[in-house]
Protein backbone atom coordinates (compact mmCIF):
# COMPACT_ATOMS: atom_id res chain seq x y z
CA UNK A 1 0.00 0.00 0.00
CA UNK A 2 1.01 3.64 -0.72
CA UNK A 3 2.22 6.03 1.89
CA UNK A 4 1.90 9.86 1.88
CA UNK A 5 3.25 12.67 3.95
CA UNK A 6 2.12 15.92 4.75
CA UNK A 7 4.84 17.81 3.81
CA UNK A 8 3.41 20.66 6.19
CA UNK A 9 2.85 18.50 9.43
CA UNK A 10 4.56 14.96 8.60
CA UNK A 11 1.36 13.29 9.14
CA UNK A 12 1.89 9.70 7.31
CA UNK A 13 -1.62 8.22 5.39
CA UNK A 14 -1.74 4.97 4.31
CA UNK A 15 -3.83 4.61 0.51
CA UNK A 16 -3.82 4.44 -3.07
CA UNK A 17 -4.27 8.40 -3.17
CA UNK A 18 -3.52 11.03 -0.48
CA UNK A 19 -6.58 12.33 1.67
CA UNK A 20 -8.18 15.33 0.20
CA UNK A 21 -7.54 17.44 3.32
CA UNK A 22 -4.64 16.28 6.17
CA UNK A 23 -6.65 14.99 9.38
CA UNK A 24 -3.95 16.78 11.62
CA UNK A 25 -2.79 20.25 9.85
CA UNK A 26 -5.83 20.90 7.79
CA UNK A 27 -3.54 20.93 4.34
CA UNK A 28 -5.34 20.01 1.20
CA UNK A 29 -4.02 17.24 -1.08
CA UNK A 30 -1.99 18.75 -3.22
CA UNK A 31 0.71 18.89 -0.16
CA UNK A 32 0.90 15.71 0.09
CA UNK A 33 3.89 13.41 -1.27
CA UNK A 34 4.35 9.57 -1.90
CA UNK A 35 6.85 8.03 0.24
CA UNK A 36 9.33 5.79 -1.57
CA UNK A 37 10.61 2.59 -0.02
CA UNK A 38 14.11 1.74 -0.92
CA UNK A 39 14.32 -1.68 -0.57
CA UNK A 40 17.65 -3.49 -0.23
CA UNK A 41 19.52 -4.39 -2.38
CA UNK A 42 21.49 -7.71 -3.05
CA UNK A 43 25.16 -7.46 -1.78
CA UNK A 44 26.47 -7.39 -4.86
CA UNK A 45 24.36 -4.53 -5.90
CA UNK A 46 25.13 -2.71 -3.04
CA UNK A 47 26.45 1.19 -3.70
CA UNK A 48 29.71 2.31 -1.06
CA UNK A 49 27.10 3.49 1.31
CA UNK A 50 23.56 2.08 0.88
CA UNK A 51 21.00 2.87 2.74
CA UNK A 52 18.86 0.23 4.03
CA UNK A 53 15.04 0.65 4.40
CA UNK A 54 15.07 4.24 4.76
CA UNK A 55 12.20 6.17 4.04
CA UNK A 56 12.77 9.34 1.66
CA UNK A 57 10.27 11.51 0.12
CA UNK A 58 9.79 12.88 -3.56
CA UNK A 59 10.92 15.19 -4.07
CA UNK A 60 13.33 15.44 -1.12
CA UNK A 61 12.58 17.82 1.87
CA UNK A 62 14.49 21.35 1.37
CA UNK A 63 18.35 20.73 1.91
CA UNK A 64 17.92 24.61 3.71
CA UNK A 65 16.42 23.07 7.00
CA UNK A 66 19.56 20.49 7.57
CA UNK A 67 22.15 23.00 6.87
CA UNK A 68 24.93 23.98 9.52
CA UNK A 69 24.73 27.37 10.63
CA UNK A 70 26.61 29.49 13.55
CA UNK A 71 24.62 28.99 16.39
CA UNK A 72 24.81 32.20 17.59
CA UNK A 73 22.93 34.14 14.24
CA UNK A 74 19.30 34.46 13.98
CA UNK A 75 18.70 31.57 12.31
CA UNK A 76 20.62 29.21 14.22
CA UNK A 77 18.75 30.39 17.54
CA UNK A 78 15.68 30.30 15.95
CA UNK A 79 16.08 26.27 14.73
CA UNK A 80 17.74 25.79 18.52
CA UNK A 81 14.37 26.88 19.42
CA UNK A 82 13.03 24.22 17.73
CA UNK A 83 15.43 21.88 18.75
CA UNK A 84 14.91 21.97 22.05
CA UNK A 85 11.00 21.71 22.19
CA UNK A 86 10.81 25.67 23.67
CA UNK A 87 7.39 26.23 22.45
CA UNK A 88 5.97 23.05 24.30
CA UNK A 89 7.91 24.57 27.33
CA UNK A 90 7.07 28.55 27.24
CA UNK A 91 3.38 27.35 26.44
CA UNK A 92 2.57 24.95 29.42
CA UNK A 93 3.43 28.12 31.89
CA UNK A 94 -0.17 29.83 30.27
CA UNK A 95 -2.11 26.39 29.46
CA UNK A 96 -1.12 25.12 33.16
CA UNK A 97 -1.97 28.24 35.17
CA UNK A 98 -5.00 29.56 33.36
CA UNK A 99 -7.43 27.47 34.29
CA UNK A 100 -6.12 27.55 37.42
CA UNK A 101 -7.15 31.29 37.49
CA UNK A 102 -10.06 30.86 36.31
CA UNK A 103 -11.14 28.45 38.55
CA UNK A 104 -10.40 30.63 41.45
CA UNK A 105 -12.46 33.26 39.71
CA UNK A 106 -15.40 31.24 39.86
CA UNK A 107 -14.80 29.68 43.66
CA UNK A 108 -14.21 33.18 44.94
CA UNK A 109 -17.77 34.06 43.57
CA UNK A 110 -18.94 30.96 44.65
CA UNK A 111 -17.61 31.43 48.43
CA UNK A 112 -17.07 35.12 48.75
CA UNK A 113 -13.42 34.54 49.05
CA UNK A 114 -11.52 37.68 48.47
CA UNK A 115 -8.19 35.74 48.69
CA UNK A 116 -8.87 33.46 45.96
CA UNK A 117 -9.54 36.46 43.53
CA UNK A 118 -5.92 37.95 44.66
CA UNK A 119 -4.67 34.35 43.93
CA UNK A 120 -6.69 34.66 40.89
CA UNK A 121 -5.20 38.16 39.94
CA UNK A 122 -1.55 37.51 40.48
CA UNK A 123 -1.54 34.19 38.68
CA UNK A 124 -3.24 36.00 35.61
CA UNK A 125 -0.34 38.96 36.06
CA UNK A 126 1.93 35.69 35.87
CA UNK A 127 0.51 34.51 33.06
CA UNK A 128 0.34 38.40 30.73
CA UNK A 129 4.26 37.59 31.51
CA UNK A 130 4.84 34.54 30.07
CA UNK A 131 3.11 35.11 27.43
CA UNK A 132 5.13 36.69 24.93
CA UNK A 133 7.23 33.34 24.91
CA UNK A 134 4.59 31.64 24.49
CA UNK A 135 3.76 33.51 21.62
CA UNK A 136 6.97 33.96 19.93
CA UNK A 137 8.16 30.58 20.28
CA UNK A 138 5.05 29.39 18.95
CA UNK A 139 5.50 31.94 15.91
CA UNK A 140 8.48 30.71 15.49
CA UNK A 141 7.54 26.81 15.38
CA UNK A 142 4.78 27.57 13.12
CA UNK A 143 7.39 29.64 10.68
CA UNK A 144 9.99 27.31 10.44
CA UNK A 145 8.44 23.75 11.37
CA UNK A 146 4.89 24.10 9.23
CA UNK A 147 6.22 26.86 7.07
CA UNK A 148 3.85 29.21 7.41
CA UNK A 149 1.42 27.37 6.13
CA UNK A 150 -2.56 29.37 7.17
CA UNK A 151 -4.68 26.38 7.14
CA UNK A 152 -7.46 26.08 8.87
CA UNK A 153 -6.02 24.34 11.71
CA UNK A 154 -3.28 27.11 12.16
CA UNK A 155 -5.77 29.63 11.82
CA UNK A 156 -7.99 28.59 14.34
CA UNK A 157 -4.11 27.90 16.77
CA UNK A 158 -3.66 31.60 15.83
CA UNK A 159 -7.20 32.80 16.72
CA UNK A 160 -7.04 31.00 20.05
CA UNK A 161 -3.85 32.20 20.66
CA UNK A 162 -4.85 35.79 20.30
CA UNK A 163 -8.13 35.18 21.94
CA UNK A 164 -6.01 34.21 25.47
CA UNK A 165 -3.73 37.00 24.82
CA UNK A 166 -6.66 39.87 24.52
CA UNK A 167 -8.73 38.13 27.69
CA UNK A 168 -5.95 38.37 29.60
CA UNK A 169 -4.59 41.62 29.28
CA UNK A 170 -8.48 42.88 29.73
CA UNK A 171 -8.77 40.32 32.70
CA UNK A 172 -5.41 42.26 34.55
CA UNK A 173 -6.66 45.73 33.43
CA UNK A 174 -9.89 45.03 34.84
CA UNK A 175 -9.14 43.77 38.02
CA UNK A 176 -6.89 46.82 38.22
CA UNK A 177 -9.31 49.17 37.45
CA UNK A 178 -12.14 47.51 39.26
CA UNK A 179 -10.45 45.36 42.24
CA UNK A 180 -14.14 44.78 43.94
CA UNK A 181 -15.84 43.54 40.02
CA UNK A 182 -16.32 39.96 41.93
CA UNK A 183 -17.62 41.65 45.54
CA UNK A 184 -21.20 42.16 44.28
CA UNK A 185 -23.38 40.94 41.78
CA UNK A 186 -23.70 43.07 38.75
CA UNK A 187 -23.47 43.05 34.84
CA UNK A 188 -19.80 43.75 35.10
CA UNK A 189 -19.33 40.83 37.49
CA UNK A 190 -21.23 39.03 34.51
CA UNK A 191 -19.29 39.77 31.91
CA UNK A 192 -15.90 39.06 34.38
CA UNK A 193 -17.23 35.70 34.55
CA UNK A 194 -18.01 35.84 30.62
CA UNK A 195 -14.27 36.83 29.80
CA UNK A 196 -12.63 34.06 31.78
CA UNK A 197 -15.04 31.77 30.26
CA UNK A 198 -14.02 32.54 26.72
CA UNK A 199 -10.05 32.50 28.03
CA UNK A 200 -10.70 29.22 29.31
CA UNK A 201 -12.25 28.31 25.87
CA UNK A 202 -9.33 29.55 24.09
CA UNK A 203 -7.00 28.02 25.82
CA UNK A 204 -8.76 24.30 25.58
CA UNK A 205 -8.42 25.17 21.89
CA UNK A 206 -5.16 26.25 21.80
CA UNK A 207 -3.63 23.18 23.97
CA UNK A 208 -5.64 21.10 21.48
CA UNK A 209 -4.44 21.96 18.23
CA UNK A 210 -1.18 22.24 19.69
CA UNK A 211 -1.47 18.12 21.10
CA UNK A 212 -2.98 17.12 17.51
CA UNK A 213 0.00 18.28 15.66
CA UNK A 214 2.67 17.55 18.09
CA UNK A 215 1.27 13.44 18.27
CA UNK A 216 -0.15 13.96 14.66
CA UNK A 217 -3.85 11.99 15.45
FE1 LIG B 1 -0.71 17.91 7.80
Amino acid sequence: MKKWQCTICGYIHSGDAPPEVCPVCGADKSQFTLVVEETPQPAAEKAPSPVVGKTRLEPGPSPASSAPLPLLSSEGIRRLMIKHHLHPITVHFPNGIIPMAAAFIFLAVIFQFAGLATASFYSMVFVLITLPAALFTGWNEWQKKYKGAMTPVFKIKILSALTVSACTLVSVLWSLIAPDVLKTPSTGRTLFLLLHVILLGATVSAGHLGGKLVFKD
